[in-house]
């Protein structure tokens, strides 16, 4: 059961994903006591949020390898994990050979006992919130409220872990989608969606949300226009591995055949499910078939048509292919980056002045937040909007390592007592083999690489 009354903390986390979840994980590990830590949000489960984009992104295994788990310490891996709950050497050998990539489901299961046994769900008032005042007092101190604008609690630190922005669509397209007769047919591939059978559909991006759609139209037998708007993808999915994209990989992605792309794209987006393993194929038939096509170019008007949308797309990389009537448009397109679409920092960017570049907040090097982050008094950001400082910040990897330098700061300024090494020891052992239990009863994922 959650908390029904605001309290007061020493540590207040702001979110209830998996940022949150790792910051209330690691203050328990290095020996903060439950009390001390208050997780703010509505979710009664850290992984609510991701887990519903996973779907219907139709993900099954993740990117991210053996290291990226949620116990407190890295050791044991989660191929360790794995192999030791399913009685197998085979993540093992995998994990060696860097072909190892931890089970949605899996990941999920050692999530929810790590939390269950630590008490996450128990130290959290279930309400967003939706203002924090900055009070200096005889103790400098935050004092929260929820987006009622009612009492939610005070705490010495806080961690702003709200995760991501809404999902983002190009302009002429997020205009369209403020007219009712339009907004159906334009979706996001992380949103639920249908094909029809016979339709046709411009997919834009080329990451994975975007391959999967490709295949998902492809699979029902709809017509798919893969529109990209520079000769790479420049919406960056995250599925698609970041290195990709820089100015090397980008300079030899050009220079290859629409044939030669493909084989490339189908080795290093590797696939989230195993019904997505055969994607290749499927674009290379359809494409025999005049079912899919590329084009390079941008949407810059939207009406509606006979098909249901008529489409202008302009280019800058040849002749504006004009308007096109096609049945809908998806867009793998991600999330919005800015700070400023998230009303709560919005609202402290506005009220404290915050210094803001190209719509990101500009942190300090330890991701405090100018002007409220104090040694004594700690306010740190996590996740994407911590990424211009650790670029990784919105994956497990990055969020673990943010929360382990958030709270060991913390620690410092509260003058915690240091834990043994045989009692933290304790801690993981337990969890781990909690997590070994849970995952053990959670079907096999299969692997992908
Ligand atoms: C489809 C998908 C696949 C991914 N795959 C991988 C992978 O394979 N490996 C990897 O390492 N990472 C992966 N990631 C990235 C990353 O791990 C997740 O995005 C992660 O969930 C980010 O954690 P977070 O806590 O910052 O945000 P979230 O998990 O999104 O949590 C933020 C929470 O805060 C809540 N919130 C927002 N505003 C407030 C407020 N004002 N008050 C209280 N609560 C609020 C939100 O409702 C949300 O529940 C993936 C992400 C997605 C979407």
């Amino acid at each position: 059961m959650p908390l029904a009354q605001p309290r007061d903390s020493t540590i207040a986390v702001i979110g209830d994903g998996f940022g949150s979840a790792l910051v209330h994980t690691t203050a328990m590990y290095l020996g903060f006591r439950p009390e001390q830590v208050t997780v703010y949000g509505p979710a009664d489960r850290p992984f609510a949020t991701y887990q519903q984009f996973a779907f219907n992104l139709g993900q099954t295994v993740l990117r991210s390898e053996s290291e990226s788990h949620f116990l407190p310490a890295d050791w044991p891996t989660f191929a360790q994990l794995d192999a030791w709950s399913r009685r197998s050497l085979a993540p093992l050998g995998r994990s060696i050979r860097r072909k190892y990539n931890p089970g949605v489901p899996d990941i999920m299961a050692e999530l929810a006992a790590v939390q269950a046994r630590l008490g996450w769900d128990a130290n959290r008032y279930p309400h967003r919130i939706g203002w924090v005042q900055r009070e200096e007092g005889p103790t400098p101190h935050f004092v929260l409220y929820d987006e009622e604008a009612r009492y939610a609690g005070r705490a010495k630190h806080v961690m702003l872990a709200i995760g991501h922005g809404p999902l983002a669509f190009p302009p002429a397209l997020a205009k369209a989608r403020q007219d009712p007769a339009l907004v159906d047919r334009i979706v996001q591939a992380y949103e639920p969606k249908q094909y029809a059978p016979g339709g046709r559909y411009i997919v834009i991006g080329a990451g994975i949300a975007s391959v999967n759609e490709w295949a998902n139209a492809l699979d029902v037998g709809a017509k798919v226009l893969a529109l990209l708007r520079n000769p790479v993808p420049d919406e960056q999915d995250l599925n698609t591995p970041r290195c990709l994209f820089e100015s090397l990989g980008i300079d030899a992605f050009q220079g290859l055949s629409f044939d030669q792309r493909l084989e490339f794209l189908a080795k290093i987006l590797k696939g989230t499910s195993p019904k997505r393993r055969a994607w290749a194929d499927k674009v290379r038939r359809g494409r025999a078939e005049g079912r899919f096509d590329q084009l390079m170019g941008e949407i810059d008007q939207v009406e509606q048509g006979p098909a249901g949308l008529r489409v202008h797309i302009s280019s800058q990389h040849g002749p504006d292919p004009g308007w096109l009537d096609v049945t809908g448009v998806v867009a793998g397109t991600g999330f919005a980056k800015s700070a400023l679409t998230l009303p709560l920092l919005r609202r402290l960017v506005q009220h404290y002045q915050l210094p803001v570049e190209q719509g990101r907040i500009v942190l300090r090097s330890n991701c405090g937040v100018p002007g409220l982050d104090r040694p004594e008094s700690r306010m740190c950001v996590t996740g994407i909007h911590a990424n211009p400082v650790v670029p990784n910040g919105d994956t497990i990897a990055g969020l673990k390592y943010i929360a382990r330098r958030f709270v060991s700061d913390v620690a410092r300024a509260e003058r915690l007592p240091r834990r043994s090494f045989a009692s933290r020891m304790s801690t993981q052992l337990s969890l781990a083999s909690a997590s070994a239990d849970a995952i053990r009863h959670v079907r096999h994922a299969e692997q992908l690489a």
